[in-house]
């Protein structure tokens, strides 16, 4: 039994909506908070007053204070001032977002300039406090949970709200994970289960095997950490601000206030959208028209518009989907059992979507709002009362790796591996007499480094002068049970760890990663490149000669059929490419010009073979 000292609460950290769970005598349950509700609203104000106001409060009051209100923080946190989705807060928000020191995200709330991790602490602290109360103890442990597609920066940015918030945050876990727990939880089930979680901001899909023994294993993962209720909520008011300009000729974005309401009114519209076919969006004095007179917004809006409005969304979750049961390998019918987790997975359009995709009716075993804390304190109990039997093994939703000469994406770590991992490679120097490295750390899928999310730079000094290539730096790459990452380098010399200065990765603009892009002068390149490149070169010169070989038959055969003339012109420029590829020395180039190859030269024989 643990002991109170031990107690750890399990928190959802949601876009729109924060539940904090316990497990209490072998049962998990949700804490109320003081007004008796499960949830509470992610939102924080400060007031005129200088006041600072959490949850219900907050959000009571968010019209008439709409510029110090904060809602959807979690859409910001461990973002960069230069991402696209900052630019789009910023010009949609009713609440000010400036750019902080080191081009990250603050947002200025009575003159005073608060980073995001702050304004989630404040949330955080207020879930504590609620579990304080009901528990009559101090509680400092905890588990949080975040999207499963939340990159490093994401993850760490949120572990350091725990922390202000003066909570020992003692792992972090995915959302759609916490839900399959909750899920599994003293069931003793053998299934593989998929996760669809659509919520107030962001969207996952995980699928899991849940083993009998107690192991949660994940398989795979993917989602949109841009993709939420919070879009479906953006359409409607779209839809209602341009009726309102056609209708008066006004925009009623120019007005802090209205843009509020509007969005209480959005939001209030879709929910009931999901048990009613119609609803009436009631608005009155909503502005003043050029001649002092009040306007009122009055529409009805019935559900197959909010279909509409929102299709390209559901489907893009649904596109989601597929892909993720591509990388696990899967097909439909392995699916045993789909949970639908978030406050979007209510609304009747997304239900019928994903029973239409997986082809079977989802679970109702788990409760949307409450499964993810539920699954938090499942696992906070686990990590701390080592007699429970259950294992936890997640996955890195996404790939990690550096970026090497040329602005390419060299992944150390592929996207769902099991965490924790690491993973050791050896580099070497890119010049002669070069006594600094630069590493540049960066988390996606892309090839092109600059279009992947950078984690951290390194910059690994005092090597010994030598021609390049001489020199070899031992690079380990760590992913903890966090999912949070760490790097270690090693000068292979003299077996000394090098000191590392990692710069936050929000200290750099993507305009300065591009700079580093095209110099890539002090970076490193990879031993294995070489060897690589030979037998890339060696295979793309093959396929090369063995198609300049069926050219002239291949020719002929075009001339006396005149069919296919764009096939012989695009094989010419893939020939060209390739030349190319491999007198620039640039591997991925020549990997790529190397599938072009294989693909014209079948389809050469081919040609050959037919007239034969
Ligand atoms: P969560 O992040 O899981 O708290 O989900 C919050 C999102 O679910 C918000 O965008 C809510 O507007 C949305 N939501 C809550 N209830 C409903 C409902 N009955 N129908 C449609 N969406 C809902």
């Amino acid at each position: 039994m643990a002991t109170s000292s031990e107690r750890v609460i399990g928190i959802d950290l949601g876009t729109t909506n924060s539940c904090v769970a316990i497990v209490e005598n072998g049962v998990p349950t949700v804490i109320p908070n003081r007004g008796g509700y499960k949830t509470t609203p992610s939102m924080i104000a400060v007031t005129e007053a200088g006041k600072r106001l959490v949850g219900h409060i907050a959000k009571r009051q968010a019209i008439t204070n709409a510029e110090n209100t904060v809602y959807a923080a979690k859409r910001l946190i461990g973002r960069k001032w230069s991402s696209p989705q900052v630019r789009n807060a910023v010009a949609t928000s009713s609440y000010r977002i400036v750019e902080g020191p080191h081009q990250d995200v603050r947002i200025v709330l009575r003159e005073k300039e608060y980073s995001v991790a702050e304004i989630s602490a404040m949330v955080l602290q207020e879930m504590k406090v609620i579990a304080e109360d009901y528990l009559g103890e101090p509680v400092t442990k905890a588990v949080i949970t975040v999207p499963a597609y939340f990159n490093d920066n994401q993850r760490k940015a949120t572990k350091d709200a725990g922390e202000i918030a003066g909570l020992d945050v003692i792992r972090i876990i995915n959302e759609p994970t916490a839900a399959a727990l909750s899920y599994g939880y003293g069931r003793n089930i053998e299934k593989i289960v998929a996760v669809y979680d659509f919520g107030g901001g962001t969207f996952d899909i995980s699928i899991l095997e849940i083993g009998g023994n107690g192991v949660f294993k994940v398989i795979a993962t993917a989602g949109d950490t841009f993709l939420g209720g919070e879009d479906v909520d953006a359409r409607i008011i779209d839809w209602l601000v341009q009726g309102f300009r056609e209708e008066h000729n006004i925009d009623l974005r120019q007005d802090r206030m209205a843009l509020q309401r509007l969005k209480d009114a959005a939001e209030k519209a879709k929910c009931e959208l999901s048990s009613v076919r119609e609803t009436e969006v009631n608005l009155p004095f909503i502005i003043s028209s050029g001649r002092n007179e009040a306007l009122h917004l009055q529409r009805s809006i019935d559900r197959q518009t909010l279909e509409e409005l929102s299709a390209d969304l559901i489907e893009r979750t649904v596109d989601i989907c597929r892909q993720t049961l591509e990388d696990a390998r899967l097909d439909k019918d392995e699916i045993e059992e789909v949970l639908l987790v978030g406050g979007m997975t209510r609304t009747p359009k997304i239900q019928m979507a994903v029973q239409g995709f997986f082809e079977r009716e989802p679970s109702k075993g788990v409760h949307p709002d409450e499964c993810v804390a539920l699954g938090a304190a499942v696992q906070g109990m686990a990590l701390l009362d080592q007699s429970q039997q259950m294992i936890l093994l997640d996955v890195t939703p996404h790939a990690l790796g550096i970026m090497t000469q040329g602005g390419y994406f060299e992944e150390l770590i592929p996207q769902n591996t099991t965490v924790p991992t690491h993973r050791q490679k050896i580099f070497t120097t890119s010049r002669d007499n070069q006594t600094a490295v630069k590493i540049l750390v960066m988390q996606g899928e892309s090839e092109r480094a600059d279009e992947n999310e950078l984690l951290g730079e390194f910059i690994l000094t005092g090597l010994r002068r030598a021609p390049k290539g001489q020199v070899e730096i031992e690079v380990t790459f760590e992913i903890n049970a966090d999912g949070i990452v760490s790097v270690r380098a090693k000068d292979l010399e003299t077996a000394k760890e090098q000191s590392i200065d990692v710069t936050a990765s929000s200290g750099l603009t993507r305009d300065e990663v591009q700079k580093m892009v095209s110099s890539a002068k002090d970076q490193l390149v990879e031993r294995r490149s070489t060897e690589e490149f030979e037998a890339a070169k060696q295979e793309a010169e093959r396929l090369v000669g063995e198609i300049e070989r069926l050219f002239p038959q291949v020719e002929q055969i075009v001339a006396s059929s005149d069919f296919g003339r764009d096939a012989i012109e695009k094989a010419r420029a893939i020939l060209e490419k390739a030349r190319n590829a491999v007198k620039r020395h640039d591997l991925v180039a020549v990997k790529e010009q190397v599938e072009g190859l294989s693909r014209t030269h079948r389809m050469f024989r081919g040609v050959v073979a037919k007239k034969n």
